[in-house]
């Protein structure tokens, strides 16, 4: 469904991405996986446009991204920031209709359409008069993700969205996503480090290594055979805290 073909992108001189080639499916979810400063939350700007590519192409459904269809390309894609990027001043109802507003939908289309994403979340819908300050950090995670839903998007791309959360809800919430994933057939881009979180939601890992892709494929084969020692090392660094 999108395609980097040998993408960089340099910020100020210093190379954020370097000739990145890889694929993402359509109906899976995909994984970019890496150490913080690899460029994983470089290739979801640019996937949104928020960035452009020094080099290379990025082709959706084999059309080339470009300035002119950009703005077409963002009304079928969902964006979850890093941190969420609710907005504060805002209630969790308003930060989810948004966009639905800007699309002019009426009342009842935004009320249904909220309550069903609020079930799909199991999030409590007295909740959604709160501002992000009065829910919990998987409250806001949920909201977060309700916004990104909100217009029925083919493309979820999604930016740690279960960062600084407990174990036992980000437990939960990963199972949740999956089974959401599955049942509604998106496509899905997921960044994060954390391999447990890759395993459980991925059909697809890509690991990012300075700005470039080390090793592709199911996390199993990177574990049995590791493309390099970075390959290892980031594999054996997340090791459980007891082995019981
Ligand atoms: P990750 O999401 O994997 O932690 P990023 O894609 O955010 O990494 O960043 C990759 C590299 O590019 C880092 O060295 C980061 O400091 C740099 N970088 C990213 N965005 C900018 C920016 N807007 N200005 C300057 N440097 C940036
Ligand atoms: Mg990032």
């Amino acid at each position: 469904m999108i395609e980097f073909s040998q993408v960089s992108k340099s910020f100020g001189g210093k190379r954020a991405l370097d000739s990145v080639s890889f694929e993402v499916e359509e109906g899976k979810t995909s994984i970019l996986l890496g150490t913080s400063g690899s460029g994983k939350s470089t290739i979801l700007r640019l996937i949104t446009g928020l960035i452009e590519a020094d080099s290379g192409t990025i082709t959706v459904r084999g059309k080339k991204l470009s300035r002119t269809n950009i703005e077409e390309f963002r009304k079928t894609f969902g964006y979850v920031i890093q941190e969420g990027g609710l907005f504060p001043h805002m209630t969790a109802k308003d930060n989810v209709s948004l966009m639905a507003k800007y699309y002019s939908w009426d009342e009842n289309r935004i009320r249904q359409r909220m309550s069903e994403l609020a079930k799909l979340m199991s999030l409590p819908e007295d909740l959604l008069g709160k501002f992000p300050s009065q829910l919990s950090g998987g409250q806001r995670q949920r909201v977060s993700l309700m916004r990104a839903l909100m217009l029925d998007p083919e493309l979820l791309l999604l930016d740690e969205p279960l960062g600084a959360l407990d174990p036992i809800t980000r437990h939960d919430l990963q199972d949740q996503l999956k089974e959401i994933f599955a049942n509604l057939g998106k496509t899905v881009v997921i960044v994060t480090h954390d391999l447990a979180e890759a395993d459980c939601l991925g059909h697809q890992t890509f690991l990012l290594n300075h700005g470039k892709i080390i090793q592709r494929g199911s996390l199993k084969s990177m574990a049995s055979n590791p493309n390099e020692p970075f390959v290892k090392r980031f594999i054996e660094a997340q090791r459980p805290a007891i082995t019981i």
